[in-house]
């Protein structure tokens, strides 16, 4: 097993497949954004058998995230490849954080490789506002892949992020959306990761205003459901439906971090919110029998730091952290 200083076990490993992205969300990316050149990254092989060394020390969730996991060429294989460790009862679960825009073709393939759930992200239900978040985006591709994900009989779950003044008026609308077609709903707040064409301060709306605002139309029932990840979850009593709040501003949910991410290049980041990493690249190339491996791997979890320390206020001109969160993935 893997323990970090801080005796938290990590049990949960999100990998970044791909640092591109067919979308530009405002609150994510700039227009314009520089991506590692394709010869920087890890083959797929070479990501299978990382994961399968996190694995085999006792990791037992996996997500596939990035930028955008399905737009990685033959990733699909990687899904079936790591399906293998479902199969034999290492893995307990593989899932995939995405923007939907490829779910349609991939609902099926997703289902045979073992994937039970996928998160799939969604700020809003009005076309030209969707189109204005994700500046490439188009809404009507992203419902069809959710009902492609449905149909294929995976469980959906729907992350939004909550902007002032963009999607705030709609967060009602969304509750009663997803409670209707059977979907969990999570809130998220904007991070400060990475230089993006305009002030945070603009975008961010904390969840606790969200969360009191939505308490006047529903009653929401605390309860103690809790999936591992960092939201805290309530029911909603009129649709029966889980409501999540991830509020890493507002609420600081280090002290029960399982989770390290690492990037498409074989970079591990313990923590989000912190610039310290290591190297599992160099490791993994250097000894075919994942000795050296399993040693960065241990060496790097002994360094994993209690906690971030996110600040977005005007004083805070530059974000917390240089790295966009499409490089560690969601
Ligand atoms: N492209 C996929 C997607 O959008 O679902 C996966 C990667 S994306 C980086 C993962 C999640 O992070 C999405 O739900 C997205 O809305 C969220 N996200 C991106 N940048 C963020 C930021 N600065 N603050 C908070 N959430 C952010
Ligand atoms: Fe792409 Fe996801 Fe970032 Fe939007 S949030 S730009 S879909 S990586």
């Amino acid at each position: 097993m893997l323990l970090d200083p801080f005796a938290r076990a990590i049990s949960y490993l999100r990998v970044s497949v791909t640092d591109r992205c067919d979308f530009r969300c405002t609150y994510c990316m700039a227009e314009q954004m520089t991506f590692l050149p394709k010869a920087e990254l890890l083959t797929l092989e070479e990501l299978d058998r990382l994961c399968g060394a996190f694995i085999g020390l006792g990791v037992k969730k996996l997500r596939l995230t990035g930028g955008e996991p399905l737009v990685r060429r033959d990733v699909m294989t990687l899904f079936h490849a790591l399906g293998r460790h479902l199969k034999s009862g290492a893995l307990e679960e593989l899932t995939l954080t995405t923007n939907g825009s490829q779910l349609a073709r991939h609902a099926e393939g997703l289902k045979a490789a073992g994937v039970r759930r996928v998160n799939v992200s969604l700020d809003t239900l009005d076309p030209a506002k969707f189109t204005a978040i994700t500046r490439w985006g188009k809404l009507d591709k992203v419902l069809e892949g959710i009902r492609a994900a449905r149909d294929a009989g995976l469980r959906i779950k729907i992350n939004t992020v909550a902007l002032k003044g963009v999607n705030e008026g709609e967060i009602e609308d969304l509750v009663r959306w997803c409670g209707e077609a059977g979907y969990d709903l999570t809130f998220i707040e904007t991070m400060p990761l990475g230089e993006i064409d305009q002030d945070r301060t603009d975008q961010y709306l904390p969840l606790s205003l969200v969360r009191a605002r939505l308490g006047q139309v529903f009653t929401l029932e605390d309860t103690d459901y809790r999936t591992g990840g960092p939201a805290r979850y309530v029911t909603v009593r009129e649709t029966g439906q889980r409501l999540g709040f991830i509020t890493p501003l507002t609420h600081n949910f280090c002290e029960s971090c399982n989770r390290v991410r690492l990037t498409c290049t074989g970079t591990l980041y313990m923590c989000l919110g912190q610039e310290d990493a290591a190297d599992l690249r160099a490791p993994l190339r250097a000894d075919p029998t994942d000795g050296a491996l399993i040693e960065a791997i241990h060496e790097a979890i002994g360094r994993k730091p209690k906690g971030h320390d996110f600040v977005i206020d005007r004083r805070h001109q530059r974000p917390a952290v240089g790295r966009h969160m499409s490089v560690t993935g969601g």
